[in-house]
Order: structure tokens, then sequence, then C-alpha cells
């Protein structure tokens, strides 16, 4: 089966063999206060550091999801929280907020419209710029641009940014937000079960002393300076983590690979008049989820047909599950899956 799934999507072919060799050297029984898993914990930072050009002063820490990066940062930081979103995994992130922290504000935009800094109309001159970077639900993306003109107008709020689906596959220049995160199954092309955070020195500082939680950042700031963990990690992750960061080229490389990618299946769809993309304004458009419209009864047929040849294709999510379905171009996915892919459709829709 090749899968286009949006996550839990396609792993690296190498990930078995990287399994065995994690068997075979003993990690997946080493102590996670030893020395071995504090140099794995290291160098994994390292390379993080390295392959995604965090810049040096930001700190990487290791939770179980993104999902429990939401609360984290939710009980982490005790002013208002502004949330900007669009779509599906943006108000998730909203609500799951607003049940711990009162002070929680959404705002909803147009996902065709580029997120207009009027918008924000922050109350409070301090607290915390909640955005989706990559909007899995419906294929939208907010640039590296925007997210540097916020920074400009607001440089005294905390800006957090969920990069789940683009982390590890788009170039985010890193430096012009406090928090980014994600989880491995997307753009690292690994299981599901782990996801990187990365803080800047100011996201630190700003950070409340709740102690309450065993994931409070307090306790894993702590932890992460003995190079430790709250809690016995992921370590099998963590050491694929690595393994696959050794090999994959800088997320600037990675990047262009994937716009050429989009740019491809863009041109293949305009050719096309049974699907068109839900997001019309290109500069909006995401560049690791393509999510595409067409007839209900069309996309269950595509759907179904393209299983029988071994090709899974996303479904449509939340209130555009029935009349779209997605794209992964995330990196793990090769050139000549998505040639046959691009077959399969020519042959199928007119
Ligand atoms: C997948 C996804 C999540 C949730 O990830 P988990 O690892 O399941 O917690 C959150 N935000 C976005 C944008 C996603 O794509």
């Amino acid at each position: 089966m090749i899968t286009f799934y949006p996550g839990p999507s396609r792993v690296y072919d190498k990930v078995p063999e990287y399994v065995r060799q994690a068997y075979d050297e003993g990690i997946l029984s080493i102590n996670h206060r030893s020395p071995e898993f504090m140099s794995l914990l290291e160098g994994t930072n390292q390379l993080v550091k390295k392959k995604l050009n965090v810049p040096d002063d930001y700190q990487i820490f290791y939770l179980s999801s993104a999902t429990e990066c939401w609360q984290v940062i939710a009980q982490s930081y005790s002013g208002l929280s502004y949330h900007f979103y669009n779509g599906a995994f943006g108000k998730k992130w909203f609500e799951s907020t607003k049940k711990i922290k009162p002070l929680t504000i959404g705002y909803h935009y147009d996902m065709n419209k580029v997120l207009n800094l009027s918008e924000l109309d922050l109350s409070g001159e301090d607290g915390l710029i909640c955005l989706t970077q990559n909007e899995t639900s419906n294929g939208t993306c907010i640039s590296n641009k925007r997210i540097a003109k916020i920074r400009k107008e607001y440089p005294y709020h905390i800006i957090a940014v969920d990069a789940t689906s683009s982390l590890g596959g788009t170039k985010l220049n890193i430096e012009n937000a406090d928090i980014w995160y994600a989880s491995v199954q997307k753009c690292f092309g690994l299981p599901a079960g782990m996801s990187i955070m990365i803080c800047s020195p100011y996201a630190l500082e700003s950070r409340n002393d709740c102690r309450k939680y065993y994931n409070s950042l307090n306790a894993i700031v702590e932890n992460a300076a003995k190079s430790q963990t709250t809690h016995t990690p992921n370590v099998l992750n963590l050491y694929l983590l690595n393994k696959v960061l050794s090999n994959v080229k800088n997320v600037s490389k990675i990047s262009q690979v994937l716009n050429e990618r989009m740019t491809a299946y863009l041109d293949f769809f305009s050719t096309k008049s049974e699907l068109t993309p839900l997001i019309s304004n290109p500069k909006v458009r995401s560049q690791t989820v393509l999510v595409l419209q067409g007839n209900p009864e069309l996309i269950v047929k595509l759907k179904g047909e393209a299983k029988e040849e071994g090709i899974i294709l996303g479904n449509g999510y939340g209130e555009y599950k029935n009349g779209t379905f997605r794209i992964a171009n995330f990196p793990a996915i090769k050139n000549k899956e998505i040639n046959l892919l691009i077959e399969f459709l020519d042959k199928s829709i007119n």
C-alpha cells in the first residue's frame, strides 16, 4: 500500500532497519537517566537544530503528541491566549486551551484570506498569540513573512505555532516565533507517539511557576537541563528521529523539493475539471497538504478505486469530510509513488 494520508503518514523505508538496530544496540532497554540516554538526547537536539535551522539559543523538548503541547502551553502561561484559526485543528487547540484557561479568545478567519493583522484585536499588552502555521484539515498555511510581521507588531507576546504538518518539510523561520511544535508522524516520516517542541529564551523566561502537573514546562525544562525527561520517554522514537535526521538534507533543500512536487500536482489538477483545490488563493495554500474538492460521489468512488490499486488517499476532515480528499506532500513519499498516483488519477477523472 502507498499512503498519501496526512498523518499518520508514510514512514521512511528504513524505519524497520532502524528498529532492528535499536534492538541490537540495546537502546530499547536503556535507563532514561543513563549517560547513553543523555547522549542520545543531546545528539538528537543537535540534529534538530542543524537540520531545521533552529537558532542556537532555542531549546528542544520531546513530548508525546501535538495535543500534549496544547496542554503544556495552556498550563504554562497565565495570561490571555489569543487563537487565530481557519480550520479544525486550530479550533481544537483553541477549545482545548479554553478548558484550562478561562482567558482564552478565539478568532475565526476566512481560509482563503491571508491572516490580516488588523484582525488581531489584542486587548492585553502581553499573552499568547496562537497560530496554526499549517492547517491540516483544509490545506492552508501562514507564510514566514506573515509570522515575521506579527512578531514585529507584537514583540512582547509569546507567539506559539502549531507546525505539526509542516515542521521538517517546510522551511520555517524559527526565530520569528517563540514556541513551535509538531508530532513526528507527519513530515518526519515516523510512527506516531512523540512530538518536538522548540522554545525561545523569551518563551522559557516567561513561563509561570505552575508545578501541579508532571508535564508542566517547569518540570520539562528542569529535566532537559540534565538531558533527561520528566517520565520514561519514547526512547525508540527518539532513536528513530535521530536516525532519520542524520540521513535527511537540510529543511531548506527538502522544502524546495516539496515545493516542486506541489507545483506539479497543481499543474496536473488544473487540467482536470472534476477536482479543484479547496484553497483557491495561492498565497495561503499549504505546501505539504493538498486538499481537493469535487462531487462527493466521485470522491467516494476515487478513494475506493485507488484503494484497489494499493493507493490510500486521505479522507476529508471535519466539515470537509464528504466533499474533499487530502494528499500529503510529505518528504518520505517517493517520486515514483507520486507518479503512480498521478497516473491513477489521470485515467480516473476528467
Ligand atoms: C495531526 C495534527 C495535530 C494532532 O497531532 P497529535 O500528534 O495527534 O496530537 C495537531 N495539529 C495539527 C495541525 C495536526 O496536523
